[in-house]
C-alpha cells in the first residue's frame, strides 16, 4: 500500500524520506556576520537595560552585543555563559518575545526590538565552534561533596556553579542521557545537530562533575543515604507525571501523552519511522500541545487540531507560539472541553467535545456538543511534580517543593529548582537561575 498523508490510520513514513531533513530542520536560521553586525548596531547600548533586567539569569545583554559589534565573539560568549551556563540552548528556546525582546526600547521607537535571542546564539555557536582554552576553571578544591539529582536545565546549572566553586559534584539521572527536557522535551526544530548534548558536554569540561546516569531517586538511591553521604543535596526533578485527560480513557489504541510522543522523535534515529495518524486532536493548551501539535503536522498529518478549552489570551502558549502552529497548518480550536474518547475496534476514531464558556468568572459547558475525528488524541494538559522518590522529609504545597528565594528547602541539607519548586514559569532559563542561584547559597552554607 502506498502511504500518504491522506492514508488512514496510524503509520510511519508517511512523507518521501527527502521530506523530514527539510521539515525537521532548524527552526530559525542563525545570522551570518553581516546581519549579526547590523542587528547588534541596532542596540542603544542602554545604561540599566530593560533587557537585562527583563533576563530571568540576568545576562549583560548590551555588553554582549556590543562585543559582538566589536568582533569579540569569545568576550561575548563569556558574558552570556557567565550568567547562564546553558546560554546557547536558551537562545534557542527562550520566549524572548515574554523576556528580554519585550523590554527592548525599540519597541516603542519601531515596534521591533533587537533581535536578542538570534544574537545570543550567533555569540554561542561561534563560540562553541572555536571554543580554544576554557572559559572557566575551577576554584581550589573545597574537598566538599554535594549530590545533584537531576539532570535538566537547573540540575546541570547547580552542577557547574558548584564544580566552578570547587565543589565537587555527583550528578545523577534516572535517564541513560543528561539533559532532561533539553534533551528529551524541546522541539526537533529547536535544537538540532544534537546541540544540546554537545552544550553539556562543554559544560562538564569544567571538571569535578561525576555523572551516573540510570540512578533514579526513590529507586537506585534514598534521599536520606544521600544526605548522610553528602554536605548537601540539589534536587532538580522536573515534572515527571502527565496529568490526566479527565474523562474515561477506553482501552484503544491512538491516545497518548504528548510528552511522551515528543520524546520519541527527539530520540527516534530517524523521522520516518515515528508513526502518526492521518487525522490528530491534541488536547491542550501550552507550549507541549504546540510542539506535539507542529511536530504531528511535519510527520505528514493530513489534519492536525489542537483544542483548548478556553479562549487565546488564556492558553500558555505564547501568541508567537499561537502563531507558529499556525503558520505550520495546525488548526486552533478554542472553547470546548474533552466529554467522551470514541473508538471501534480496538482503535480511536474520534473526541467529543462540550462547547464552554465563561460566566460569572467561571468556565461552564453550554450543553452544546462536537465530534472531531482522530486516529490520534495527544494529551497535552500539562507535567505534574511525582513527590513520591522523597518520602516524607520535605514540605511540599500545591503538590511542589517549597523553598525560599534561594532555593532552600525544609530540610537544612537539601535545596531544590527549577520545575520541581513551587512558585516559577516552568522555563528553561528559569530552571537554569533556580540552579546557579542554589549552587551560590549551598557554597555560602558549605562555607559558613
Ligand atoms: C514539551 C515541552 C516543551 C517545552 N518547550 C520549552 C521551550 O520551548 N522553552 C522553554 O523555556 N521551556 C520549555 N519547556 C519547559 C522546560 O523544558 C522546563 O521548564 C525545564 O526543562 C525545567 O528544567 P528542570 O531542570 O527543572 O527539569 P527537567 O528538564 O524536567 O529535568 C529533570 C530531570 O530530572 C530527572 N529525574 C526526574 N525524577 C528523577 C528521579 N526520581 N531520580 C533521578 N532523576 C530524576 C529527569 O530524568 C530529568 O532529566 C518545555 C517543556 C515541555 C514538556
Ligand atoms: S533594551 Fe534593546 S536597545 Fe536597550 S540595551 Fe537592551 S537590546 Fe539594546
Amino acid at each position: 500500500m502506498q502511504i500518504d498523508s491522506s492514508t488512514p490510520g496510524v503509520h510511519p513514513a508517511r512523507l518521501p524520506l527527502n521530506q523530514y531533513d527539510h521539515n525537521f530542520c532548524d527552526s530559525h536560521a542563525s545570522l551570518n556576520l553581516a546581519q549579526a553586525k547590523i542587528e547588534a548596531d541596532r542596540c542603544y547600548y542602554c545604561f540599566d537595560a530593560p533587557c537585562q533586567t527583563a533576563c530571568p539569569t540576568g545576562i549583560d545583554v548590551p555588553g554582549f552585543i556590543r562585543r559582538i559589534a566589536d568582533d569579540n565573539i569569545r568576550g561575548s560568549a563569556d558574558l552570556i555563559l557567565s550568567a547562564n551556563p546553558l546560554g546557547g540552548i536558551c537562545a534557542r528556546v527562550c520566549p524572548t518575545e515574554v523576556l528580554c525582546e519585550q523590554a527592548c526600547v525599540r519597541n516603542t521607537g519601531e515596534d521591533k526590538p533587537v533581535e536578542i535571542g538570534l544574537l545570543q546564539r550567533y555569540a554561542t555557536d561561534k563560540f562553541f565552534e572555536m571554543r580554544g582554552a576554557p572559559l572557566f576553571t575551577r576554584a581550589a578544591s573545597t574537598g566538599r561533596k554535594v549530590a545533584v539529582v537531576g539532570a535538566g536545565p537547573a540540575g546541570l546549572a547547580c552542577a557547574h556553579g558548584l564544580a566552578r566553586l570547587g565543589h565537587d559534584v555527583v550528578l545523577m539521572d534516572a535517564n541513560p542521557k543528561l539533559g532532561g527536557l533539553n534533551e528529551y522535551g524541546l522541539a526537533t526544530y529547536k535544537t538540532t545537530n544534537g546541540f544540546a548534548q554537545k552544550e553539556i558536554d562543554w559544560l562538564l569540561s569544567i571538571g569535578g562533575i561525576e555523572v551516573r546516569n540510570n540512578t533514579r531517586l526513590g529507586t537506585n538511591v534514598q534521599l536520606d543515604t544521600l544526605t548522610r553521604e553528602f554536605d548537601a543535596v540539589f534536587l532538580g526533578l522536573g515534572l515527571a507525571g502527565v496529568n490526566a485527560i479527565g474523562i474515561e480513557e477506553p482501552q484503544a489504541a491512538g491516545v497518548r501523552d504528548a510528552v511522551e510522543f515528543i520524546a520519541e522523535l527527539r530520540q527516534a534515529r530517524a523521522y520516518s519511522t515515528v508513526p502518526v495518524g492521518r487525522k490528530v486532536v491534541v488536547v491542550g493548551g501550552g507550549m507541549t500541545a504546540v510542539d506535539a501539535a507542529v511536530q504531528s503536522k511535519k510527520l505528514g498529518a493530513q489534519s492536525v487540531t489542537i483544542v483548548y478549552r478556553r479562549g487565546s489570551a488564556d492558553m500558555s502558549a505564547s501568541g508567537y507560539e499561537q502563531d507558529w502552529a499556525q503558520k505550520n497548518g495546525v488548526h486552533i480550536r478554542h472553547w470546548a472541553t474533552p466529554k467522551a474518547l470514541l473508538a471501534e475496534s480496538g482503535r480511536i476514531t474520534g473526541v467529543q467535545f462540550g462547547y464552554t464558556r465563561v460566566e460569572g468568572g467561571k468556565l461552564l459547558e453550554t450543553g452544546e456538543l462536537f465530534t472531531l475525528e482522530a486516529d490520534i488524541v495527544l494529551k497535552a494538559i500539562g507535567q505534574s511534580f511525582v513527590a513520591q522518590p522523597l518520602g516524607s522529609t520535605l514540605e511540599l504545597r500545591q503538590g511542589r517543593i517549597v523553598t525560599d528565594d534561594e532555593g532552600r528547602t525544609s530540610n537544612a541539607k537539601v535545596w531544590a529548582g527549577g520545575d520541581c519548586r513551587l512558585g516559577g514559569r516552568d522555563l528553561t532559563v528559569e530552571a537554569v537561575e533556580h540552579g546557579k542561584v542554589a549552587a551560590q547559597s549551598i557554597h555560602a552554607a558549605l562555607s559558613a
